[in-house]
Parts: structure tokens; C-alpha cells; sequence
């Protein structure tokens, strides 16, 4: 959960510019102001964005109603997001499909109906939690498939949510990254066979140049391009955080995105310990995210048990 939320504080420095101009001005590799025009210009250095705000609401409400409760994750999910729009400051953080879902939401849309049919990464950015707080890989996958529906229903988006949430639990349970894939790649397929052919062509480039593999990949918005080039990044650095999150958030295009699902996949393999320590110290927020995480961790054990 500290790898979602270092690699959207620093991804967000890059959000929506391109690749070339990245490049031109150097790799971002420590905490700043996001640069004018990008959705996060007004957050400050360090601080993360609508990617970890709403990984934190899905680790709360998964720990109060011990286990995925799709009616109090939507209102919660539909309060944040009608606070964080009315603000002007924070409301161009919020994708589209997730603006769309959130009016559904407020107007009284049940949660299974009020998702968007927009394939973007939403509900991938966030779902890691669940690949925690879940013991078997069955629950993992049936519970990300769920947790995505408030806000993103298309098979794609679900797909992406199910590939990251059983790749975060398959590190836990201590698999390489040659199997983490198999598995993520196998379980996303079988709701959009296209993500999971991708995913496995993620790995198959890992040894790959960046600039090749980012223009094959694709790196919009869009669940097909987002989790692939994650995927890429985390497989290219498998046992280095600090240089898988780099690589994901000097992409170009959804590099908030990009860089928090790399640093969910890297974080869960190598654990916080190896996350680079000035990254944890600068992260805005960072004791609440460790607590919330602390609160997944003891809700896991006593759920299981
Ligand atoms: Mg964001």
C-alpha cells in the first residue's frame, strides 16, 4: 500500500504529458510540485492523488465490514467523490468514468448498475487491498470483480482489477514474478482474453527498451495500456522497487496510474523495507497509510482465522 501511494505522489509529477517531453526534461526521481496544466498542479510535493484516496476508502471499508461490502464501499466512494469534486483544487484529479459512476451513485443508482462502461484503470489503481486482506486466490478474484462494478463494469476495467488484485495476493503467498504473471494473466483473461494476453507480452518484453515497450504497450488511461506497462516496469526491475516505480513514472501518459499499480506489484514482492527511504519519509500522509495498512494486515489474520 506504501508502494500505491509513493508511485502516485511521484507519477502525478507527469500525469497526462508525453513521453518525449519527459525525456527532454530528465526523469523524475524525487518528490515535487506537479508541473502547471497536470490534474495535481495544486497538491503539494509528496502528496498523492484520487489513485491511493480510493485504495484507503476500499482498506477501511474492507476492515469495518470485515470483508468487501459493495453498498458501504459505493457510499463511501460516492461521499468522497462528491466532496472532492465540489473542491477546486482536487476535482480534475477525478477520472471520467469515475465522475460518471459517482452522479450515478449520489442520484441513488445501485452499485452493481451505476459503473461506467469506459475501459479505464480505475478500478485496477486501487484494488490491491484485497489481494491483503484476502486469503485464497478464488476469494481474491471473486471480490476484485465485485469492488470494481460501482464504477467501472466493462470487462476490461474488471479484468485489470482481478489481474492486480491476484498478483498482489500471489506475491504474498511468495511466487516469482515468472508465476505471479502466469496466474494474473490466466484469472484476467477469463473476462477480457486481449488484457491477458497482454500482460503476458508485459513480461515478454521486460528485456525490452522502455521507449519499444511503452509505444507497444501504450501507456493512456485505457486498462489495456495501464496494467501492461505496470506490469512491464515491475517485471523489468522484479527486485527493485525504486527503479520499477522510476521506470512507471517517467512513462508518459496515466503515469499516476502506471507508477501505483508498479508499486502495488513491487511493493508486495519486496516489501515496504525496500521501498527507498526518502520516498517513505517525503510521502504526505504517510503514517495513515501505514496505519491503514496495519488495520488490513490484523483484519487478514482475524478474518482467516
Ligand atoms: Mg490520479
Amino acid at each position: 500500500m506504501l508502494g500505491v501511494a509513493i508511485g502516485d505522489a511521484l507519477g502525478k509529477q507527469n500525469e497526462g504529458l508525453g513521453r518525449s517531453g519527459i525525456l527532454e526534461r530528465g526523469f523524475i526521481t524525487d518528490y515535487a510540485k506537479a508541473q502547471a496544466g497536470c490534474p495535481g498542479e495544486y497538491l503539494e510535493a509528496g502528496e498523492y492523488t484520487d489513485d491511493t484516496e480510493q485504495m484507503l476508502l476500499l482498506a477501511i471499508s474492507l476492515v469495518e465490514c470485515n470483508g468487501f461490502n459493495g453498498e458501504d464501499f459505493a457510499k463511501r466512494i460516492a461521499r468522497w467523490g462528491e466532496d472532492t469534486m465540489k473542491n477546486s483544487f482536487r476535482k480534475n484529479l477525478i477520472g471520467p468514468s469515475s465522475s460518471a459512476a459517482i452522479k450515478k451513485l449520489v442520484s441513488g443508482t445501485g452499485w452493481r448498475e451505476s459503473g461506467s462502461a469506459i475501459p479505464s484503470c480505475g478500478s485496477a489503481m486501487r484494488v490491491a487491498p484485497l489481494g491483503l486482506f484476502y486469503r485464497t486466490l478464488d476469494e481474491v478474484e471473486e471480490n476484485a470483480v465485485l469492488s470494481s462494478l460501482p464504477t467501472h463494469k466493462s470487462d476490461a476495467a474488471i479484468a485489470g482489477a482481478v489481474a492486480v488484485a491476484v498478483a498482489v495476493r500471489c506475491a504474498v503467498l511468495g511466487m516469482d514474478c515468472r508465476d505471479i504473471i502466469r496466474e494474473a494473466s490466466q484469472r484476467a483473461s477469463k473476462y477480457d482474453a486481449g488484457l491477458g494476453e497482454k500482460i503476458e507480452v508485459s513480461y515478454m518484453k521486460r528485456e525490452s527498451e522502455p521507449d519499444d515497450a511503452f509505444s507497444e504497450l501504450g501507456t493512456s488511461y485505457l486498462v489495456n495500456e495501464t496494467v501492461p506497462s505496470a506490469f512491464y516496469c515491475f517485471s523489468r526491475h522484479s527486485g527493485n522497487p525504486g527503479k520499477a516505480i522510476t521506470e512507471a513514472v517517467n512513462a508518459g501518459g496515466d503515469t499516476d496510474s502506471i507508477a501505483c499499480i508498479t508499486g502495488a506489484l513491487s511493493g508486495a514482492v519486496n516489501g515496504a523495507g525496500a521501498l527507498p527511504e526518502k520516498w517513505v519519509k517525503g510521502l504526505f500522509n504517510c503514517g495513515k497509510v501505514e496505519r491503514v495498512a496495519g488495520m488490513v494486515f490484523e483484519s487478514s489474520v482475524s478474518h482467516s482465522e
